[in-house]
């Protein structure tokens, strides 16, 4: 059985990855870190297959100990400080961890190698952060990156790098510019599933109002389910490369919000929705849209979920979570 090892196997796209690989034969390890993780147990059960092993991004030797234990063929590294709201506010942290994090990676899978005839392939989570103020539209693999935040330097150093070692030591290393891709294991943190969550508790009468920063950016919105796919399928192709993986649409903030609260049956959203100023970022990415024709053209690889089936998954699922937690209390 092929072997894979995860870092961020907590997070929405560490869990989406492990069930798929597990669906396709993989023995699954996930790179957990902390002390205690509250995490881990919730994972555990809802995953019991994963075999998680203690390591840090910012620890070195804890990424050569967990390729020891878990000789992988892949890694998948997804692990981050993804918040691009916290990345203004924990600058170097994010710096170390998104950023350094990969050099560390690629440095151990250097030291450990892999079987002779096997070297272990890699895969980074790049992203769509990277082009932040656009060059060009839509962006594509060949759009220079201008980053708006500490997230988007930091990722823009991993891509980088992963080039770099690609080139410099010839490494089966590959990186997928996913664009923003949502569903219900999204955090709560960020913008689709506060408003799908909040859509939810409005209509069940439990939260009165949306407190937002700018309704008018733009988003290339995925399903995240669909996005991990393309990620395996990165690894299974004979030569490295880098890809986008976006839908190729765009939507407003606003445009998510109407939907969602719609779908939830509350037709007028804007006596629900109010802006703070302390949800506006010190610098703004306002557009995005990508360009996939790559990825479908080498990988075979097509999104599936569209916008309006996305927000509707997204609010039927927190309809139902919501109205269990209150039958409960
Ligand atoms: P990002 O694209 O990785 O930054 O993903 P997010 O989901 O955090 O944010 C998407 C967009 O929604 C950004 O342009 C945010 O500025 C905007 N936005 C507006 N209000 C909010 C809010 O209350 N929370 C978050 N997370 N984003 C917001």
């Amino acid at each position: 059985m092929p072997r894979a090892l995860i870092t961020g196997i907590t997070g929405q796209d560490g869990h989406h990855l492990a069930e798929f690989l597990h669906g396709k034969g993989y023995d699954v390890y996930g790179m957990i870190k902390g002390q205690n993780n509250p995490r881990a147990a919730k994972l555990q059960e809802e995953m019991p297959f994963v075999e998680l092993i203690p390591g840090d991004l910012a620890d070195l030797p804890s990424l050569v100990a967990a390729l020891q234990i878990a000789q992988p063929d892949e890694v998948y590294n997804l692990g981050a400080i993804s918040f691009v709201a916290l990345s203004f506010s924990q600058a170097e942290l994010t710096a170390n961890t998104t950023g350094l994090g990969v050099l560390r990676m690629l440095e151990a899978i250097r030291m450990v190698g892999g079987a002779q005839n096997n070297p272990i392939r890699f895969y980074q989570a790049s992203s769509s952060e990277m082009f932040g103020q656009v060059r060009e539209t839509p962006q594509t693999e060949l759009t220079p990156f201008h980053p708006r935040s500490p997230y988007g330097c930091a990722k823009v150093f991993g891509h980088d790098i992963v080039v770099n070692y690609r080139e410099s030591y010839d490494m089966h290393a590959s990186s997928g510019i996913l664009f923003n891709h949502e569903g219900p294991r999204r955090g709560i943190e960020f913008v689709t599933r506060k408003i799908s969550n909040a859509a939810a508790r409005v209509k069940l009468g439990l939260q009165h109002e949306l407190v937002m920063g700018t309704l008018d950016a733009k988003r290339d919105w995925g399903y995240a389910g669909d996005y991990v796919e393309a990620m395996w399928m990165m690894l299974q192709q004979d030569e490295p490369d880098d890809f986008v993986i976006s839908t190729g649409e765009t939507h407003t903030v606003q445009e998510f919000v109407e939907k969602a609260f719609a779908h939830a049956g509350l037709e007028d959203w804007e006596q629900y929705v109010r802006q703070d100023p302390k949800f506006f970022r010190p610098a703004e990415v306002d557009l995005l849209i990508g360009d996939s024709a790559k990825a479908k053209a080498v990988l075979g690889w097509e999104p599936k979920v569209g916008f309006d089936e996305l927000v509707k998954m997204m609010v039927d699922n927190d309809l139902a979570l919501e109205a269990a937690k209150a039958n409960r209390s």
